[in-house]
């Protein structure tokens, strides 16, 4: 078969590879549509989890079943599934603890394009099919299901991350689509009022269509500053870190009420420290909560988040900026999101129909 690899940190290319060979509770699934994400960039071009040869990239997929091992009860080949980025060992001790994106180490729960091929591929492997494959809602578009792999996921972990409540103010920091995602969840939550950092014209209306009522630029100095203003010097609730570097961490600090919590989905690609300034955390009493966390897989998350698109309740197709067809045009995907044109939010590569 042929995949999309990275072959060196930096490198990139079309090879030839055997159809993985799959075990009693796995799957072998092919490809409906794919989509590119932020962290393919990460991976392949700044080298952010270390050096691999030969990996196939990706780990946004919807797809159609090929083959099952003998012990699948609930997958069939020819049935069309959503398929989580993060795909844990349930019977894993962390999996038991309630983390089982962390099975079998830190972050080990995220396997696609990481510790093993991924899904820019004719075909790819699913570990545990029964526990981490859904059935794809006949209502939603194979193009629009790529944004249930990762991206809807991610945002509404962040939420849950922050705890948003009814009537809280929030404020969410980067406004690409999982930061999008978080907007849109945070409003269905019950946010009363909601501070988007970003300023690409495609991504404030995005990000006004999911629910964000005022928008700040970090070019316009810092972000804690302009907050402040805007909320008479009192802060918002709860804030949601899915953009920007290490620094944002003062930021979401300083513009926390005492008893607020923070959110982050963000992936930290560079910097040693996170720095938490002293005084705003209330000389360490504050009740300042920081949380930050891969998003959660499996398939009864799958399933439910389907259903809140297949309901009509959440439109993704928001965040679909760009639709390509065929595999020809998955390196162009990628390359465009490297270089993030102003009017980018999504590539989706449709591999069928
Ligand atoms: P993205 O790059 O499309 O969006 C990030 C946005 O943040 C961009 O629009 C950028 O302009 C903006 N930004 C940059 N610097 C900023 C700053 N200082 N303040 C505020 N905004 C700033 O990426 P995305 O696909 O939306 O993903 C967001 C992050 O989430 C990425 O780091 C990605 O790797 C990570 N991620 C995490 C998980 C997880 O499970 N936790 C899953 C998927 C993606
Ligand atoms: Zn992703």
């Amino acid at each position: 078969m042929k995949g999309y690899a990275m072959l060196k940190i930096g490198e990139s290319g079309w090879i030839e590879k055997e159809v993985p060979a799959i075990g009693p509770m796995d799957a072998l699934v092919k490809p409906l549509a794919v989509a590119i994400c932020t962290s393919d960039v990460h991976t392949l071009w700044e080298g952010a989890i270390g050096e691999r040869h030969n990996m196939i990239l990706g780990h946004e997929a919807c797809g159609e079943v090929v083959e099952v091992g003998e012990l699948v009860r609930d997958f069939k080949p020819g049935d069309r599934v959503l398929i989580p980025a993060i795909t844990p060992d349930w019977n894993s001790l962390e999996a038991q603890a309630g983390y089982s994106m962390h099975s079998g180490g830190m972050l080990a729960g995220w396997k696609f394009s990481n510790f093993k091929d991924g899904v820019f591929s004719e075909f790819f492997h699913v570990n545990d099919a029964d526990g981490n494959l859904a059935h794809l809602p006949e209502n939603i578009d194979p193009v629009d299901a790529c944004m249930l792999s990762d991206m809807v996921p991610t945002g509404f972990h962040g939420v849950e991350l922050a705890d948003v409540q009814f009537g809280d103010s929030v404020l969410v920091i980067g406004i690409g689509p999982v930061g999008l995602m978080s907007v849109a969840g945070a409003s269905m939550r019950g946010a009363s009022r909601i501070l988007a950092v970003g300023t690409r014209p495609v991504c404030v209306e995005a990000a006004k269509k999911y629910g964000a009522d005022e928008f700040i630029s970090y070019k316009d100095g810092p972000i804690a500053d302009q907050v402040l203003a805007m909320t008479d010097g009192k802060g918002v609730d709860k804030v949601i870190v899915a953009g920007g570097g290490v620094e944002t961490f003062e930021d979401a600090v300083k513009v926390l009420k005492p008893g607020g919590k923070i959110g982050n989905v963000n992936y930290l690609g560079g910097g040693d420290f996170v720095t938490i300034p002293r005084v705003e955390w209330g000389v360490g009493m504050g009740h300042k909560e920081i949380n930050g966390g891969l998003m959660p897989g499996g398939r009864l998350r799958m399933e439910k988040l389907g259903s809140l698109v297949s309901s009509g309740r959440l439109d993704v197709h928001h965040l679909v900026s760009h639709v390509f067809d065929g595999w020809d045009h998955l390196e162009e995907a990628l390359f465009m999101m490297r270089d993030k044109p102003r009017d980018l939010i999504k590539p989706v590569v449709r591999i069928e129909g």
